[in-house]
């Protein structure tokens, strides 16, 4: 897995501008700046602490512009857990100094002299074998893997001691490294991919040179590898990648035997047989053996899996929530960020960004549903990772629907392939009743007072029913310039079921900038006071209100029921 681009963490106007000169290193990287102080960021956030913990847990690499004391006691309850460790920098305001706190392995001292020298100081590096030898022997470039961290760090302890080394197997990257090395050293760091239990004076270094190709009816396919790698001597931190042809892209086995690998999956077509199946896809000289179910492709140097074959291609519809970025959940953030294309209506497109410069953006009329559903799974079908915006939850009068709907009506296999994943938001009808308290707290019923695709008579039988019901009611699309009149009407249905002092709430942009929160009753509400903006909440028979502390109300409905109308 790659990692996300580095978060520039800012919490005043006074470092926008070393921030600014890191992003230039870095060009994907978002300057995330605390909400009222800072101008002009990126991304807001409301609270440092929360939001450093979030991108630590995310294992996205974090450059925070402030003292190095602030970001190691904000991280601190996190780090005795064992999981992710993104490098951790702290910066001087002014630029002055870079401190590497965290992520010695994960390149934190690369980061660290990359920052400093772009903006001419020299990095803070504590790390005794990186100043020795000027690299990480522990953390070696991306293509091949380190055999034992434990083991490494006794290595490394030793010839930080005085002795001399060996390098057995090719290792290029290790020419510009500045170690003592001696042919006929005790200590030795061998680069190969065959299977070998370390001896105590040597260092093991994997090339990732192996393509492992899988047909998917293997039984036991997790278990079934490992031996066959066994049989065959290789090593299993040499593998690169797992291939399979194309038309089993869907077997939950694949996807299975890849993750617990921990290596990506890929999908070739045009060969039957496995061996074939990995020459074919595989650019480079390589050599290949095993059998008609698992064979391995071996090549001189490491393989890039991204160029071999095609990945399943993803489909995830989303939901944003109502807007403000705090309430989206953090799959959703994840998605967003592993995204190649973005499609959805502009405004909640927008409200999705920023985004990458390689991320295309697909923004439609919010009409043409369909339209967009099935321009999703085409670029699915090829392989990219594909997101689909609703604002608040995907499948509340939303594209989840429509999505599932276009693959329905579809016959085309490299459609019913693709990854497809729902991700739910936080509904306009939940966040507005929070803000006002409790509204639905008891049974209540939503509804789109929209006749677009469905016909009016059906609202007005929902409507009745449900108020005669006594339901605490949540309508969207409740008017807009081409549906004048049916909100009138609506609330005339509803009126004679209820109350004219039925609280009714109405909440308008909430979670966006400019948000309101009105609390009238269903006697005063008229359908001026609502646009397309707004959700509408009507309240059961129990619903009551009082007022806050503050000088507004809360509302809410009981959660009990008893012997009231
Ligand atoms: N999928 C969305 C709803 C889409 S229908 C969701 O789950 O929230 C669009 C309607 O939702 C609008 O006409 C409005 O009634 C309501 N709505 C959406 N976002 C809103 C917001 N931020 N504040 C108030 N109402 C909103």
């Amino acid at each position: 897995m790659t990692r996300p681009a580095p978060a520039i963490v800012v919490l005043g106007n006074g470092s926008l501008a070393t921030a600014r000169k890191i992003q230039q290193l870095f060009p994907d990287a978002l300057i995330h700046g605390l909400t009222e102080r800072v101008e002009g960021a990126d991304r807001v956030y409301h609270e440092f602490g929360a939001t450093l913990r979030e991108l630590y847990q995310q294992d996205t690499p974090i450059i925070a512009l402030c003292a190095a004391g602030i970001v190691i006691r904000t991280l601190a309850p996190l780090l005795l857990e064992k999981g992710a460790e993104p490098p951790v920098l702290a910066v001087a305001e002014d630029g002055s100094a870079v401190v590497p706190l965290l992520g010695g392995l994960g390149g934190v001292n690369v980061l660290a002299r990359e920052i400093a020298a772009a903006l001419e100081v020299a990095a803070a590096i504590t790390t005794s074998g990186e100043l020795r030898f000027g690299t990480c022997l522990l953390n070696p470039p991306s293509g091949f893997a380190l055999g034992d961290l434990e083991l490494g760090k006794r290595f490394v302890s030793d010839l930080l001691a005085g002795e001399t080394v060996r390098i057995e197997g090719s290792a290029p990257w290790l020419a510009q490294a500045q170690l003592p090395e001696d042919p006929s050293a005790r200590l030795a760091v061998h680069v190969g991919h065959a299977e070998r239990t370390p001896a105590a004076n040597e260092l093991l270094i994997y090339p990732r040179n192996v393509a492992v190709a899988v047909s998917a009816g293997v039984v036991d396919m997790q278990q079934s590898i490992r031996d066959a790698l066994h049989r065959e001597k290789i090593a299993v931190q040499s593998v690169a990648l797992l291939l399979a042809a194309e038309r089993e892209m869907a077997n939950p086995a694949l996807r299975e035997a890849a993750l617990e690998l921990g290596v990506p999956l890929r999908f070739a077509s045009g060969a039957d047989a496995v061996g074939e199946l990995a020459r074919n896809a595989i650019a480079e000289p390589v050599s290949i053996f095993g059998d008609e179910t698992i064979a391995f492709a071996v090549a001189e140097q490491p393989l890039d899996p991204l160029s071999i074959g095609r990945p399943r291609g993803r489909l995830a519809v989303i939901g944003l929530g109502p807007g403000a970025a705090e309430l989206m959940v953090p799959a959703v953030k994840a998605e967003l960020a592993r995204a190649n294309d973005v499609l959805g209506y502009e405004t909640y497109v927008r409200m999705a960004g920023p985004f990458r410069a390689d991320q295309v953006l697909h923004c439609t009329d919010n009409r043409e549903e369909m339209q967009r559903a099935r321009h999703a799974f085409e670029l699915a079908a090829q392989g990219r990772s594909v997101v689909v915006v609703s604002s608040g939850d995907p499948g509340v009068f939303a594209m989840a629907a429509a999505v599932l709907e276009a693959l329905h009506e579809s016959s085309d296999a490299a459609w019913h392939n693709v990854d497809l994943d729902i991700l739910p938001g936080v509904s306009a009808s939940l966040a507005t009743a929070a803000q006002a308290g409790a509204p639905l707290g008891h049974d209540f019923c939503v509804m789109s007072l929209s006749d677009n695709l469905k016909p009016w008579s059906i609202i007005e039988k929902r409507l009745d029913l449900a108020a005669q019901a006594d339901l605490a009611l949540a309508f969207y699309n409740p008017i807009s310039r081409s549906r004048p009149w049916q909100l009138g009407r609506a609330l005339e249905i509803v009126a004679q079921h209820r109350l004219p002092e039925t609280p009714v709430v109405l909440g308008r942009d909430i979670g966006r900038p400019g948000q309101t929160l009105r609390v009238t009753t269903l006697g005063q509400l008229t359908p001026d006071q609502v646009d397309m903006r707004t959700m509408v909440l009507v309240g059961s028979s129990t619903t009551c209100v009082f007022p806050r502390v503050d000088g507004g109300v809360w509302v809410y409905t009981p959660r009990w029921y008893d012997n009231k109308p």
